[in-house]
């Protein structure tokens, strides 16, 4: 049996129907944010992530699947997503009429990582970048977008950090801060760490091998190295999230994986009881020097990614109900073969007005079609019926009540319209927006 590869997982039955709704309700969602969607390719050139993640990383150094082509080019597959945005914004030349550009992206991404809970070797990320601003409002904006999220879709034990690498300035003293701190104790600390102290000292702080060792607990801080305008900024950044109701706290540790960041970087965690030690759902932040590392304008740049499964499993784990449609509406049964082609036009014609329509492909009996039409959880039954075709009846059978009447077929479409009300998952976005913005508006 070829199975699939480490690290990967299938998806499909519920849990899929799960993903596509949690899918549609970001849709509706950065629709009201305003944020376009943006699809890059899966794979790049390698150079991309090595300039735009950072040489040094953990997610370069051990995890990128590299290969060649058959024409000899190096190619990754995308560990993560900003890079491929940073660098389509480059290429496209969106930044060309000076406006601010706000994306929003949902796919999979690739890391070669040691597999366990919460980590996986293909995974799906749902992300947004905005770029060509400074202005810390649109940190806040990025930081509250997906706790309203996770409001939307039902989750509650959820814990905002933040912390502020500050300016250039600012991160460059820290940097020096940090390199003298760790410097005599170096021997203590991890190979990587060793490695890291040279080339890129804030990222000890995020060493998976070392998070628990004193000497990484008792580092110096960031804030303590912020210059007045970064301090500023950062003071700015939380009286908007507070404008905004966002709870949060602020994690002097917190320096995040890649090298491209500076002033805000942010994290959520889930804090739902019996989620695994990976609880981190998304965090994001600030990229100033991105663009430009990467050959374009300077450009000022805030994202964040989330990691779709650890979404889900935080949504399964606080047991928030999704209300997904696993079931079918009308059911159509049949025996003779005049009655299957009647049954095959008016799949279609009730399908085609909107509602969710099967049928038997087997060619059971009667007595089987009912068993199917219950694992499928069928609303309504239409059994067809050759003497009642003849007089444009058909007999429609409530699937719950066990009623049964005969209804004419050209009234079929009201009578279903008047007895199955559905409510579009779409609507769900629009009437939590809603909700929370008559709150606000209400205390304004
Ligand atoms: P990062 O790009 O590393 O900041 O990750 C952003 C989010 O993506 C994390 O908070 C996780 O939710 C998710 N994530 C990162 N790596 C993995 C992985 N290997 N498997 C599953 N989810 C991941």
């Amino acid at each position: 049996m070829i199975t699939k590869p480490k690290g990967c997982n299938d998806l499909y039955g519920i849990e899929a129907k799960k993903w596509k709704y949690v899918d549609k309700v970001i849709d509706a969602l950065m629709e009201k944010y305003n944020y376009s969607y943006i699809r890059t390719p899966i794979f790049e050139s390698t150079e991309l992530f090595h300039r735009g993640v950072g040489e040094t990383t953990d997610i370069v150094t051990k995890e990128t699947y590299d290969f060649k082509d058959r024409s000899d080019r190096s190619l990754s597959l995308r560990p993560e997503g900003t890079a491929s945005i940073a660098r389509s914004y480059i290429e496209n030349k969106m930044y060309a009429n000076g406006d601010v550009v706000k994306v929003y992206y949902n796919g999979t991404m690739y890391r070669y990582e040691r597999p366990q809970a919460g980590r996986d070797r293909e995974f799906t990320q749902f992300g947004c970048e905005v770029l060509g601003t400074d202005d810390p409002m649109v940190d806040a904006e990025v930081i509250s977008m997906p706790v309203v999220l996770y409001k939307l879709l039902g989750l509650r034990e959820i814990k905002v950090r933040i912390n502020s690498l500050g300016d250039n300035e600012s991160r460059k003293n820290y940097r020096e801060a940090l390199y003298n701190y760790f410097e005599p104790h170096i021997g203590e600390l991890c190979e990587d760490c060793q490695e890291r102290l040279k080339k890129n000292p804030l990222r000890i702080l995020d060493c998976k091998v070392d998070k628990d060792n004193d000497l990484l607990k008792n580092a110096p801080k960031t804030i303590d190295y912020l210059n007045e305008d970064s301090k500023k900024r950062f003071e700015d950044v939380q009286a908007y999230l507070n404008e905004l109701d966002i709870d949060f706290e602020i994690d002097e540790r917190l320096v995040r994986g890649l090298d491209y960041y500076n002033h805000t970087v942010f994290e959520i965690d889930t804090l739902a009881e019996g989620f695994g030690s990976n609880n981190t759902l998304g965090g994001g932040g600030r990229y100033n020097g991105l663009v430009k590392e990467l050959g374009g304008p300077e450009t000022s740049c805030m994202g964040f990614a989330m990691g779709f499964g650890r979404v889900m499993e935080a949504l399964e784990i606080e047991g928030v109900e999704l209300p997904i449609k696993d079931d079918v509406e009308v059911f159509i049964m049949y025996v003779s073969e005049t009655e299957k082609m009647f049954a095959t036009s008016l799949t279609q014609y009730l399908r085609g007005n909107g509602f969710r329509v099967d049928t038997d492909y087997s060619g059971r009996g009667l007595k089987g079609q009912f068993k199917i039409a219950d694992r499928l959880k069928a609303k309504y039954l239409i059994i067809l019926n050759d003497e009642d075709l003849k007089n444009d009846m058909v007999r429609v059978k409530d699937n719950v009540k066990k009623s049964e009447e005969e209804v004419p077929v050209d009234y079929l479409i009201y009578y279903f319209d008047e007895h199955l009300q559905d409510e579009d998952e779409m609507d769900e976005a629009d009437k939590f927006l809603k909700e929370n913005e008559g709150e606000k508006n209400e205390e304004i």
